[in-house]
């Protein structure tokens, strides 16, 4: 961990040819680039019925215009999944820290809660690092612009989310955040938030952070385990919240944090279905690419993470 070791970890990810190189293994993604339509078109039981097609005049060739209210792309400020330009994504080695409480933990707090909580201290002392070591925190639009699109990517780029919506993220979190210019993501259990339930943020908070710049993602609605659900149960947990989101921030979120990092195939393919453009766990990694893009891993800061730890996880030596 000496401040040489640090300083070429930083140039790979800092140097822009260094993007295509070292750090981004570029992917042929064959079969991606032209097939991530079909989800949003509807299905067939929609076509037209008989009586609309011309039966008089054969030599028409009728081809069936379908109702356009059919096809139309969901709406102009809901654009589809970015997808891989000429084939090509990237995969990217990037930090996507995972915090939840930012709090003293409550007397008597059990090893759980204080395992969530991160000190305000400590948290202000870990932002300072990321100003003072040039670290720029992005969001996951920026990301999935980045690996489909090749866009450039910002010097060190570092992505904080916040999990649950906890009162004290609007307390404390926030005016640090703001003090330093960062954006972060917060990934939100909507139903506690409209049942006002105590501890949690309110909707006008959600709405000042929104305005702010800061980004808010569902996190279920209710934060049970999705797994081994049918799709009633799913489209009610997760496009739910989405739409509520949706309502109360302006537009139509597009990523999400399965509760307490639990998923199975049916809840991936919800998200697909959904038009989701990415999903995160609480695996730890820092590898996010298209192809992984509904099981993208995290890293975890914890109550007792030390300053020295926190700088091997956003240099991303969080396995040496
Ligand atoms: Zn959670």
């Amino acid at each position: 961990m000496n401040q040489d070791g640090r300083h070429t970890a930083v140039a790979s990810v800092n140097t822009p040819t260094a993007e295509s190189n070292a750090l981004a293994t570029v992917q042929p993604t064959p079969t991606i680039a032209d097939t991530a339509t079909p989800t949003n078109t509807p299905t067939p039981t929609q076509t037209p019925t008989p009586t609309n097609t011309p039966t008089i005049t054969p030599t028409s060739t009728p081809s069936i215009t379908p109702n356009p209210a059919w096809t139309a792309t969901p709406s102009p400020t809901a654009p589809p999944l970015p997808t891989p330009v000429d084939s090509i994504s990237t995969t990217l080695s990037i930090p996507v820290l995972m915090y939840h409480y930012i709090s003293i933990p409550p007397e008597g707090a059990d090893e759980y809660r204080t395992d969530l909580s991160v000190t305000p201290d400590n948290f202000r002392a870990q932002m300072q690092y990321l100003a003072d070591n040039g670290f720029t925190p992005i969001d996951f639009y920026t990301l999935s612009r980045v690996i489909t699109n090749h866009e450039a990517l910002p010097p060190q780029p570092v992505i904080l989310t916040f999990d649950d919506g906890y009162i004290d993220i609007y307390q404390t979190a926030y005016p640090i955040l703001q003090e330093f210019g960062f954006i972060g993501t917060f990934f939100i259990p909507t139903e506690f938030i409209d049942s006002n339930r105590a501890g949690y943020m309110t909707w006008p908070m959600i709405e000042e952070m929104a305005a702010a710049g800061h980004r808010f993602e569902p996190h279920s609605r209710t934060h049970p385990d999705l797994r081994n659900r049918d799709n009633d149960y799913l489209i009610w947990e997760i496009l739910g919240p989405q739409e509520t989101l949706a309502a109360h921030i302006g537009y139509t979120p597009r990523y999400f944090a399965y509760p307490s990092g639990r998923y199975d195939d049916a809840v991936v393919a919800m998200m697909q279905h959904l038009d989701f453009w990415g999903a995160v766990t609480t695996a730890g990694g820092d590898q996010l690419g298209f192809e992984n893009r509904y099981v993208w891993p995290r890293l975890r800061i914890r109550y007792d993470t030390p300053l020295e730890e926190f700088a091997d996880v956003v240099y991303l030596r969080w396995n040496e």
